[in-house]
């Protein structure tokens, strides 16, 4: 056992890894963190996640206070987004494991299919791609419309193409890449007419879309109130601005939840009996999450989403003025896709921003698409929005200054020789030696400070060549370091 100092030391030297990470409080990091701008709020759900690190979700018994706190959760969200009486849920770990179940539970729904297909909009998350990799459901994709919402002839065209082989339609409140929401009351139709489950990926908009329609705004409906809609997933973690390793997946009936759940007997130990993919599940996620809603309540949330939107509507009118860039589509709800023209590029402008203080994230790319900036807004980003249009106004200055990034014509041809299915470590590292973007030295693998070109080198990548060479990076990147 270590000294009491080696235990305070630990912790020091835990804050001073953490302060090269991406900031998670002051409402300049536009993805991956969500932030109310309410120290209180955070402290608590901070405090409650400690309170119940410990603690085992693996048996509802042994610990009935994460019972009370789980349906407590699901009772809310159902109030939220127009749940029937007979409306059930269950606390994941985050959106994926809701999505992944959603899936599964479909799949499972129907043991005679032998080889399930589910029919997604090319917008939808690449969760569902998780999960059809992971369960064995063909993922049929159907481009979408010019607004970049799901098409629904050509869902319906798709569904009949192999109607009693289809277990799943999805929609999504919103799409993540665009901000879109699909039309949920079609595609819900379509699936309920012909017995198939529909499935709303609500993760990113279902904390805060139901907010939107009661300030007035214009959301097309995709709640439990269109007929048809079987499950949604929405995650706490996002905007309900708890603190990360909580989502929700609802459904409308027990029935229809029934074949998510495992128990297995098939052993000498206790029965093993499961709601989630994770067994042994800590309490501090589901404990946070908790706290963070009984403290904001119905009153805070309208309020956060107030300012929240606010800030959407003007960057979006700010970024109407700045000339290089554009909205790709008008925002639905609280996530902004910028396009560039040909004065510069999406990936400079992220660098440039980067400098500046604020993480936006690039968008590859896809089916036509150019590439994008993405921009999730939280609340507490609505303090700061004139000065992240002013930081936009200067990146785009300088983006154009220094001119669209470039990819070297032989690079290009170096990985359009490689084969993404056979893709080798040898290939790699010619690929590391050929570009000179990222260095392999002893301590493993060196970013470049600037990230333009290595996303402009993946951007010229077909999508199944961009999967290798992340996945290959990401393996170079996870070596132990040994002491
Ligand atoms: C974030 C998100 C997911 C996945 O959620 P994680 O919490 O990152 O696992 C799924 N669908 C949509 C629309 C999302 O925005």
């Amino acid at each position: 056992m270590n000294a009491p100092q080696d235990v305070s030391d630990a912790l020091a030297r835990l804050r001073a890894l953490q302060a090269a990470d991406l900031p998670v409080h002051g409402g300049r990091t536009l993805a991956y963190v969500y932030d109310s701008g309410l120290p209180d709020v955070d402290r608590i759900g901070r405090e409650a996640v400690a309170a119940y690190a410990g603690s085992n979700g693996l048996d509802p018994t042994a610990f009935p206070s994460l019972l009370r706190m789980e349906n407590d959760l699901v009772g809310f969200a159902l109030g939220l987004l127009d749940g029937p009486e007979s409306a059930v849920g269950t606390v994941t770990s985050g959106g994926t494991e809701s999505v992944l179940l959603a899936v599964q539970a479909a799949r499972d729904a129907h043991p005679e299919v032998t080889e399930p297909r589910m029919v997604l909009p090319a917008t939808a998350h690449a969760a569902f791609h998780k999960a059809a990799h992971y369960f064995g459901v063909e993922p049929v994709l159907v481009p979408v419309g010019a607004g970049f919402a799901a098409d629904v002839a050509a869902t319906e065209a798709a569904v009949d193409e192999a109607r009693h082989r289809t277990v799943l339609v999805v929609g999504s409140a919103p799409s993540y890449a665009h901000g879109v929401v699909d039309p949920v009351t079609e595609l819900a139709a379509i699936a309920a007419a012909r017995g198939i489950r529909c499935h709303v990926d609500a993760c990113i908009g279902g904390w805060v879309l139901p907010y939107a329609a009661r300030l007035g705004r214009d959301v097309p409906p995709w709640t439990f109130a269109v007929d048809g809609v079987t499950s949604i997933s929405v995650d706490l973690h996002k905007y309900g601005y708890a603190p990360k390793g909580t989502s929700l997946l609802l459904h409308r009936t027990p029935e229809l939840r029934r074949p998510q759940f495992f128990a297995s007997a098939a052993w000498p130990g206790y029965t093993m009996l499961n709601s989630t993919m994770q067994s042994t599940k800590s309490g501090g996620p589901l404990a946070g999450a908790w706290a963070v809603v009984e403290s904001l309540g119905d009153t805070g949330y309208e309020l956060l989403s107030r300012q929240v939107f606010e800030a959407v509507d003007a960057i979006v009118a700010g970024a109407a003025d700045i000339a290089g860039v554009s909205v790709l589509v008008p925002p639905q709800s609280t996530l902004v896709a910028l396009v560039t023209d040909d004065s510069c590029d999406a990936f400079t402008v992220c660098d440039e921003m980067a400098a500046r203080g604020w993480y936006v994230q690039p968008q590859m790319s896809y089916a036509g698409t150019p590439p994008t900036v993405h921009l999730s807004v939280s609340a507490a980003t609505g303090a700061h929005v004139a000065e992240l249009l002013a930081a936009l106004r200067d990146s785009v200055a300088a983006a154009q200054g220094s001119g669209p990034v470039s990819v070297d014509p032989d690079v290009v041809a170096f990985i359009e020789a490689l084969d993404p299915h056979a893709l080798t470590d040898d290939d790699f590292d010619g690929l590391l030696t050929a570009s000179g973007l990222v260095a392999d030295g002893a301590d493993g693998l060196a970013l470049p400070d600037r990230m333009a070109g290595v996303n402009a080198l993946l951007d010229v990548a077909s999508p199944s060549m961009r999967e290798a060479l992340l996945v290959a990076f990401l393996d170079r990147l996870s070596r132990p370091h040994r002491r």
